[in-house]
């Protein structure tokens, strides 16, 4: 099927979207509303979607992935969530999230320790950088590791982790020392000695999470990802993780803007279809143009960074865009679905609920308005107290 944007695709590009599209709807379709509403990883999706060749897809072949583009996995996760919202999770956690940090980073023993079940949709990774001082400001994180032998003792408290109720391995920010600089991370095991879980706590989206707490938890050498003057390094493959949310986020709008307007046009009120109201004919025209802009610059930037990782400008503009247009879409969907979109029995208010989210989660709004300024006007805008004058 003919889409706005086939002329930025090339023709693999073109068949590997509509296959996945007639996976989605073949496997995932009948099941979207339910799954929705399940707070665990779904992990039989993962299997299902590891057999289909959507995980790993911009991971070498060395690797077990598929050495795919970057635009390949904006596709299959777009063209996921169009079908089954839920199931772009798994399509986020095997390409975007912090399996693609490890990937960057790892050593060839720690990919071969660790690799093989995330690809095969077995087993899932979670990523610790918030703590409860230290969100926005996650350079200010406390978690140590401290000098044990050849390793390290690590010691503090994460929360928000995505998916850690369900997680195997934990990728952790911590520092080595003072300031930015001492900043790195590690790979830690769930069950480790020292390393306990809180209860599952659930986000509004519906997913769970909880809090990790480690105490004097032993990290082998092996088992350092990054270590001191690492943060720069982090940060700019986690805006591969931004891309994803983003995408996500658009989607999930997308998502909620067709059930809205198939509703519009068969929805009768005085006596004629909504469609035919000019007040909803401009909610509709008004999301299309955000929605439609917002797809140009996710477009423009994932093919820019297909060969390279993505520049922290160019992320803070998509991710920006993208979460601003997906949730004034499925916020506007709710109003035009009327009582039946403030109802669990459609997928709008899940996709209202997930989008919102995405507005605080992986840098916010406000902090991705702050990265943009300093690309406009060329410099650093410290957020910290000025210093007192000498
Ligand atoms: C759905 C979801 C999933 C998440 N998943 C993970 C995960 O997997 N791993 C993980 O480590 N964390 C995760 N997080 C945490 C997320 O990264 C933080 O919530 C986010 O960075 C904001 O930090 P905070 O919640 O402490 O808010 P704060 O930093 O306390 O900010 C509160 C408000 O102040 C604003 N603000 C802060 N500083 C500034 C500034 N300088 N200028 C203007 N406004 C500012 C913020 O934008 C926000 O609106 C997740 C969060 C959500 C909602």
């Amino acid at each position: 099927m003919e889409s706005l944007y086939d002329d930025l695709l090339t023709e693999e590009q073109i068949m590997f979207r509509d296959a996945v599209r007639g996976f989605a709807e073949r496997s995932l379709a009948a099941k979207a509303l339910e799954r929705a509403h399940e707070p665990g990883f779904p992990l039989d999706v993962a299997e299902m979607m590891a057999e289909q060749g959507l995980l790993g897809i911009t991971m070498p072949e060395a690797d077990g992935g598929q050495g795919g583009t970057l635009m390949d996995a904006i596709l299959a996760i777009e063209t996921v969530a169009a079908v089954c919202p839920r199931s772009a999770d798994v399509i986020q956690a095997g390409n975007f999230g912090p399996i693609r940090t490890f990937v960057e980073y790892a050593t060839e023993d720690q990919k071969a320790r660790y690799l093989a079940p995330l690809l095969a949709g077995k087993a899932t990774i979670s990523v610790g950088m918030s703590e409860p001082e230290a969100g926005s400001a996650v350079t200010d994180l406390k978690t140590t590791a401290t000098p044990d032998g050849n390793g390290f003792r690590v010691n503090g408290t994460k929360v928000f982790s995505s998916h850690s109720a369900d997680s195997n391995l934990f990728l952790i920010y911590l520092r080595y020392g003072p300031g930015v600089g001492g900043i790195g991370s590690v790979l830690i095991e769930r069950g480790q000695e020292g390393f306990t879980l809180g209860r599952p706590s659930r986000y509004v989206g519906g997913d769970d999470w909880c809090q990790l707490y480690f105490e004097n938890v032993r990290v082998e050498p092996e088992n350092v990802l990054l270590g001191e003057g690492g943060f720069k390094k982090q940060i700019a493959a986690f805006n591969i993780e931004r891309l994803g949310n983003s995408a996500r986020a658009l989607a999930f709008g997308r998502h909620a803007f067709n059930i809205a307007r198939d509703h519009a046009l068969t929805r009768e009120q005085f006596g004629r279809p909504l469609a035919e109201f000019q007040g909803i004919q401009w909610k509709f025209a008004e999301v299309a143009a955000r929605m439609e802009a917002a797809q140009l610059m996710l477009y423009r930037v994932a093919r820019k960074a297909d060969k390279e990782l993505p520049s922290a400008y160019d992320t803070a503009l998509v991710k920006y865009l993208c979460n601003e247009a997906g949730f004034f879409a499925a916020n506007e969907a709710m109003q035009v679905l009327g009582g039946l979109g403030y109802t669990h029995e459609s997928l709008v208010e899940y996709c209202w609920r997930r989008a919102r989210g995405w507005q605080i989660a992986g840098g916010s709004l406000e902090v991705m308005k702050n990265r943009i300024a300093e690309g406009v006007f060329g410099r650093r805008f410290s957020q910290r107290p000025p210093k007192p004058k000498a």
